[in-house]
């Protein structure tokens, strides 16, 4: 029997005809001396009826179980009045059965995939480990549909616009861009390995140096860093990079492409050109380099408000360069929030460093809270006149100018949950964060690189950039949509004097330049055009047009928050045959536990 149509196309204009449909069994109902089945496929659902006039076909729709493949051939009918239905698109309708064909059988699926449970109620892992049962719910398959549609769209606008699409090699060299890298041992070289790739940065940097001018790719990068956030350890880019161009160029550019993308998978219109911020300004303002601009409550600069204050945590703050930034909740929002609240946002103000979160609640006559008595009276009336409504709340954190900021942008996100403040979400809210430092501190005290060492400081800071390197701003840009970071990039050093340089300030002698990336500085030395680029997170863009809560949502095969895929058990135990053909083994403790445990589970 072959299938004539979708399930999902059923529709009452083909009553009378006769069509054969195929699919797997949704769910079997035995009602009232009838047999029902919904019929599923990737087009949608359909109802089969089995009469018992038809002995033969009712005896063979008895013994039908989900999940089971099946074809049936039948008649279209209306439905009886009365039981016609909206919940499906072809609910005006059913097929009377008149042959059917098991194709399949089926085990009993470990968990309803009918819809009559939630899949949030069901074991992430288990579904994962199943995920070819998971993504027969057709929830679990939309994403990828809208994926599909992302990834066209993308395609399509850039290849109007003149882009070529090159691939780059996997086993390779990877470029740093602020993780550890995964390497393959090469079993020819005993002892040398290639890494996968963190990005093709330096790839498409050659291509630019090689007149492609406009390169794009959905690349797969890797990055082997910590899991705990919403994070995969391989993960695909939209990458691409131009050359002849400056920042606007590359903004403007994705702009067009994104509002191109989001109209093609979801039909929302979205304004360009989109809202641009400096780092300083999204820091001191929304305390976050990604900041959300669906919702106002912005922090307020109190370092002029507190110059000559007595209170001690503020003052050492003050006097040790840093910043007081507050939070001002009117007295509607603030009556939500009790001490124990307060208390939840101090300590989630301290996991992002900061000391304490004071707060100051105002009364008809000044102010209540453990600061209220030593605050000065020119304090008082200032933080008066911003907060003159009984019940207003202030939320006040002191620190290092970064810290501030940070720990009261945390607690800002946070009230926009527990306050359920209003969100406009009629299309996504896309801004440019730029003027990025082009390094900053590590761990240890060194210079680091904000994004990576090919980033192109701006040619009126290139002279101060070994005397005061804290003062060179970037030519980097990040993409913020709804609070998340969805793609960054920059404008690159073409120049291998300046690229010298940039080593030099990040520690690397020449040697260590040389050795590491010599191929790439040979490179600038043979004619390299200005040139700048981006890539995007496709997984987090997709999950946010979604909708979905997780990046593992909008991906078919996704690993779990422990890096593991439960649905083939990688990684797996190295076998040691495999050990010995590449001339490796395990040193100390690993080598036992490595050989003993398969990670399960189950
Ligand atoms: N290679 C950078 C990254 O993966 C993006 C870019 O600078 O184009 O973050």
């Amino acid at each position: 029997m072959r299938r004539t149509m979708d399930c999902g196309a059923l529709r009452a204009e083909h009553d009378g005809q006769q069509v054969t449909l195929s699919g797997w069994v949704n769910r079997r109902r035995d009602l009232g001396g009838l047999v029902f089945v919904d019929l599923r496929d990737h087009g949608g659902m359909s109802q089969v009826v089995a009469l018992p006039e038809r002995a033969d076909v009712f005896a063979q729709a008895e013994r039908l179980r989900s999940e089971y493949v099946v074809a049936v051939r039948g008649t279209v009918r209306l439905r009886p009045e009365g039981q016609r239905t909206k919940r499906l698109a072809s609910g005006a309708v059913e097929l009377v059965a008149e042959a059917i064909e098991v194709l399949a059988e089926a085990d009993t699926p470990p968990f309803p995939l009918d819809g009559s449970v939630d899949a949030a109620e069901v074991n992430e892992d288990l579904r994962l480990r199943h995920r070819y049962l998971d993504l027969r719910r057709p929830a679990a398959l939309a994403p990828l549909r809208l994926r599909h549609l992302v990834t066209k769209a993308i395609w399509d606008f850039l290849d109007r616009e003149g882009f070529l699409h090159v691939e780059t090699p996997l086993l390779t060299r990877s470029p740093p861009e602020g993780a550890r890298d995964y390497v393959v041992p090469a079993r020819e070289r005993p002892g040398y390995v290639y890494a996968l790739p963190q990005s093709p940065q330096l790839f498409k940097q050659m291509l630019m140096v090689a007149g492609v001018e406009r390169y794009f790719q959905i690349a797969r990068c890797f990055r082997d860093e910590d899991l705990r956030a919403d994070r995969q350890p391989d993960f695909p880019q939209l990458d691409l990079e131009m050359a002849f161009v400056d920042v606007d160029d590359v903004l403007s550019l994705n702009e067009a492409l994104m509002a191109y993308v989001v109209q093609a998978a979801t039909g929302a219109h979205v304004a360009t050109p989109f809202p641009r911020l400096g780092y300083r300004d999204a820091m001191d303002r929304y305390g976050s380099d990604k900041p959300d601009l669906r919702f106002g409550l912005e922090l307020v600069d109190l370092d002029g408000l507190f110059a000559d204050t007595g209170l001690r945590a503020f003052r050492a703050a003050l006097d040790a360069g840093g910043a007081v930034r507050g939070l001002h909740l009117r007295a509607a929002q603030a009556t939500n929030l009790s001490r124990r609240d307060i208390e939840g946002l101090e300590a989630h103000a301290k996991r992002y460093g900061a000391h304490g979160l004071a707060w100051l609640r105002r009364s008809d006559d000044g102010f209540t809270g453990p600061l209220a008595k030593a605050l000065t009276e020119h304090e008082r009336e200032a933080l008066g006149r911003m907060a003159s409504d009984a019940g207003d709340l202030l939320l006040l954190v002191a620190g290092p100018w970064a810290t501030a900021c940070t720990a009261l942008g945390a607690v800002r996100l946070r009230l926009r949950e527990q306050l359920q403040l209003p969100l406009d979400t009629s299309a996504p809210s896309f801004a440019w964060v730029l003027d990025f430092p082009l390094f900053e501190h590590d761990e240890a005290g060194a210079w680091t690189s904000m994004h990576h060492p090919f980033t192109s400081p701006r040619e009126t800071d290139l002279a101060r950039l070994e005397q005061d390197p804290a003062s060179v701003r970037a030519k980097a840009y990040d993409l913020v949509m709804d609070g998340f970071e969805v793609a960054g990039g920059s404008i690159r050093i073409h120049r291998r004097d300046v690229q010298e340089r940039v080593f030099a300030v990040l520690g690397m002698d020449s040697e260590e330049a040389r050795s590491r990336f010599g191929f790439f500085l040979d490179a600038l030395r043979f004619g390299a055009p200005p040139h700048g680029g981006i890539a995007w997170g496709l997984d987090r863009l997709v999950m946010l047009l979604a909708g979905a809560r997780s990046l593992r949502d909008v991906i078919a095969f996704p690993k779990n928050q422990r890096g593991v895929d439960p649905l083939t058990n990688a990684p797996a135990p190295a076998d040691p045959a495999q050990w010995a053909e590449l001339g490796l083994a395990l040193a100390g403790e690993g080598a036992t536990s490595a050989a003993a445990t398969t990670e399960s589970t189950s």
